[in-house]
């Protein structure tokens, strides 16, 4: 770092704003830019207007992310008048395929860095506030491994972990692969002192993160050191590959290491049911039964379409049987877990007939949730290259059924819930009034929110003045609606986590009385 003649850093501390947009791979990316800056003497602040530093992370997955994140980028011109105001940057996968073309359209914007520079952010940041311009940062790592150290800033209940970056299944109609690059994976011992490192903070849930964990292992330095062994999966393919650390493997030795005995759950995204093993499968069995204790009773098991044709078309190497057959499984050895998907509707040649068997899937599997998306043709990709011949109008016709069709579908799951208790991780504070306005007067001042094992939001009112974030409680279910579950509290006071002061949910950043 250059300093002034004093010694001095020339631009210490002051502010930083970062705008996140995409999965929760770009809310990890965040965080860790959170941290990195933190640990340069900035702090954070959700006031672009007072900051030093604005950043937006931006995604690419979809034309609309990428509009949205230029767009932003436009109203913050404005902060900057006469040459002062803050510095601006792009990052994520926007800076990784942009690569400075935006200097042109946006010359106001100082610096761009893509998603395997993040690390390079404090020095690209005090370059720019010490008066460099158009910096840019969006080399690929080349290195065959992937190593890294999980960084959180303050006290958390909840942090991702990256266990694999990029994504070598190149389905037709996605970015992700040029985005982020070729799969690699960091190795068990690796993932496993993080982790521990976490739990030691405070750390009670993490969510393992990779574009198709299902994978994880393939290729990295241990793998090469194994034995072979031949892994299934209820497809009849071979899963993982022979002889590599695998996912399920991971998945032990984070729920048997001593040092991880505080955390509390494990979960994971995103997954592909191509590498989706029996093995994995097993995993969900109750501990008695050779399961992993920890692991979360809910799996997102992205399945795109209901229809083989389709699926063919998107280069996804999966037939709608299997992911059927994947799911009963799972459910006779979790019968509570909780199943998300994600579906794109108006894919290339989709027909009326190919939509109505995505509709024919819900019914099938009855999912908790979807996150469903109407097509949008990525530059570059294969899919691309074919014509987009589905009128937007229909696509959006289509996406509304779908999710409508889902909410009468969850309405009725939810609903079946209703008098059981359940384990809930608080995340905040809700603004559900309507909740409150049910209840008697002088009862019940605050309502919370959180998740319960299986994915499910759980609100409640509680009458205390505490904070409960970050707060695993029990909560008995007494109402439900197509996209949460309520409750009340049960007993007075929630579990307390030992030695930690504070706690802050990482999508408010609220701290904890
Ligand atoms: N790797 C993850 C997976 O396979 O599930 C996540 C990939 S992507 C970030 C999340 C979702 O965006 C995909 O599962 C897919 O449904 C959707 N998606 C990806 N490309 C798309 C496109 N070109 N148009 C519409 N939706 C898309
Ligand atoms: Fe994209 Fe397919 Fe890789 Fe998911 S598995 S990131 S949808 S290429």
């Amino acid at each position: 770092m250059t300093q002034d003649s004093q010694g001095q850093d020339p631009v210490p501390g002051g502010k930083f704003y970062i705008k996140t947009f995409g999965c929760q791979m770009n809310v990890a990316d965040s965080e860790r830019m959170t941290a990195l800056l933190a640990e340069q003497g900035m702090s954070p602040t959700d006031r672009a207007q007072e900051a030093q530093v604005i950043i937006i992370n931006g995604c690419t997955v979809r034309e609309k992310a990428v509009h949205k994140a230029v767009s932003m980028l436009g109203g913050f011109q404005e902060l900057k008048k006469e040459g002062k105001g803050p510095v601006i940057g792009i990052g994520g996968c926007v800076g990784q395929l942009d690569q400075g073309a935006l200097f042109k359209r946006a010359p106001y914007l100082d610096f761009v860095f893509g998603t395997d520079t993040i690390d390079n952010l404090p020095e690209i940041v005090h370059r720019v506030r010490s008066g460099e311009r158009h910096v840019v940062f969006a080399e690929f790592d080349k290195s065959m491994d992937y190593s890294t150290e999980t960084k959180i800033h303050g006290h958390k209940a909840q942090a991702y972990v990256n266990i694999m970056k990029g994504c070598d299944k190149y389905c037709t109609y996605c970015i992700v692969p040029f985005t982020r690059g070729k799969e690699k994976s960091r190795t068990i011992d690796e993932v496993v002192n993080d982790v521990a490192r976490l739990v030691a903070q405070g750390v009670r849930e993490v969510t393992l993160l990779g574009q198709n964990v299902n994978s994880f292992g393939k290729g990295n330095s241990n793998t090469q050191q194994r034995e072979p062994r031949e892994l299934h999966n209820v497809i009849g393919k071979v899963g993982p590959r022979l002889g590599e650390e695998n996912f399920p493997q991971l998945l032990r030795a984070i729920d048997t290491d001593p040092r991880c005995a505080a955390l509390k759950r494990i979960r994971f995204t995103s997954s592909h049911p191509l590498d989706f093993s029996d093995e994995l499968i097993e995993c969900y069995a109750p501990a008695q039964n050779g399961g992993v204790a920890r692991l979360a009773a809910h799996l997102h098991l992205p399945v795109q379409s209901g229809s083989n044709r389709v699926l063919q078309k998107m280069g996804r190497h999966h037939q709608i049987e299997g992911y059927f057959a994947q799911m009963d499984r799972l459910r006779e050895i979790c019968p509570d877990v909780g199943l998300s998907t994600d579906l794109i509707v108006g894919f290339p040649t989709e027909t009326d007939e190919d939509f109505e068997l995505t509709l024919r899937l819900l019914d099938r599997v009855r999912f908790d949730n979807i996150y469903a998306f109407a097509y949008s043709p990525r530059p570059g990709t294969r899919a691309a290259k074919m014509a987009d011949d589905v009128p937007a109008q229909v696509k959006n016709q289509r996406l509304n059924h779908l999710l409508d069709y889902q909410l009468q579908i969850a309405e009725q799951t939810y609903a079946s819930r209703i008098g059981r208790q359940m384990e809930v991780l608080v995340e905040s504070e809700a603004r559900n009034q309507g909740m409150l306005e049910k209840r008697e007067p002088g009862r019940g001042e605050r309502v919370w929110t959180g998740r319960s094992t299986c994915n499910r939001v759980v609100n409640f009112v509680s009458d205390s003045p505490r904070n409960f974030t970050g707060r695993f409680v029990e909560v008995k279910i007494t109402a439900a609606s197509s996209l949460s579950l309520q409750g009340e509290l049960v007993g007075q006071d929630p579990m307390p986590l030992t030695g930690q002061p504070a706690m802050v949910a990482p999508s408010t950043g609220e701290v904890v009385a």
